[in-house]
């Protein structure tokens, strides 16, 4: 009988060089809701768009506000068996990229160097002035936030802060764009963990891949638009199958 595992295992050890391409799905396991699943965040929220959280201060008090109640999940999560499959994988020397959708730092905080990691949607472990690019940690904006309603904004030049974050509409980090392309084209398996595929540009990284010549490997408990094009599809659970494909407990 060949296990999901098997079929994976097999795949990553034929491979030279992988990427490993994660979403919001790798991080449900450790607690933090995903957006599109039945549960997923949009059930609760309907997006703000960059646009708007520029021009309407309702809906930047709604982005702190829904920020704020999303951090507790966050601060909570610990690294899960996927995260640690992954940082496995780049402590064996087989994967030097990690591209991640995610903003929860959960691969980093799992052994990944902070360096292998390509954060495409930013980070939403702290804040950052839109203007000055200013950081700001995120435990006194919520107080302020929490004790009287007060929107952050920067000391440095009075910019509208933001958390570190990348939303629908705004431009995409350039040098994580850059260097996700050229690990993209310099590896020979590209495995997705947990993403729906539909958010672009991110998703276009997978077929990028694919037409240049990678496998394409996608772990996801629903079908995604990419799965016509994949070597292997497994619509599994990440921590378990990854988990047992690279002995990682
Ligand atoms: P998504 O919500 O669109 O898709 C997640 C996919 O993961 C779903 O198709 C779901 O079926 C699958 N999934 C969930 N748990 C799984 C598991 N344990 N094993 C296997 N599959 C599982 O997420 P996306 O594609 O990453 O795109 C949405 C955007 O959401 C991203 O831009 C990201 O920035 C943001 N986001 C991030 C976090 C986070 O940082 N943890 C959480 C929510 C949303």
């Amino acid at each position: 009988m060949i296990f999901e595992s098997d079929a994976l295992r097999a795949l990553l050890q034929a491979a030279r060089q992988v990427v490993v391409f994660t979403g919001a799905g790798i991080s449900t396991e450790s607690g933090i809701p995903d957006f599109r699943s039945p549960q997923g965040l949009w059930s609760r929220f309907q997006p703000i768009q960059f646009q708007e959280f520029i021009s309407s201060p309702d809906l930047r008090r709604e982005a702190w506000r829904r920020k704020f109640i999303i951090d507790e999940d966050m601060r909570a999560a610990r690294p899960n068996r996927g995260h640690r499959a992954v940082a496995a994988l780049v402590e064996r020397g087989q994967c030097r990229c990690v591209i991640t959708q995610n903003i929860d730092g959960l691969h980093q905080l799992s052994g990944v160097p902070s360096d292998a990691v390509v954060e495409l949607h930013g980070n939403g472990t702290y804040a950052a002035c839109l203007e000055c690019g200013y950081r700001y940690e995120l435990p006194p904006l919520q107080a302020a936030f929490e004790q009287d309603g007060t929107i952050p904004m920067c000391h440095a030049c009075g910019g509208l802060v933001k958390s570190a974050t990348i939303s629908f509409g705004q431009a995409m980090p350039e040098s994580a764009m850059r260097r996700a392309e050229a690990a993209t084209l310099a590896c020979d398996l590209f495995l997705v963990l947990g993403s729906s595929l539909v958010v672009y540009p991110a998703a276009a990284f997978p077929l990028r891949a694919k037409r240049n010549g990678a496998r394409l490997a996608i772990v996801n408990h629903e079908p995604t638009p990419h799965d016509a094009q994949a070597d292997l599809v497994l619509n599994s659970e990440i921590g378990e199958v990854l988990g047992e494909a690279l002995a990682v407990a």
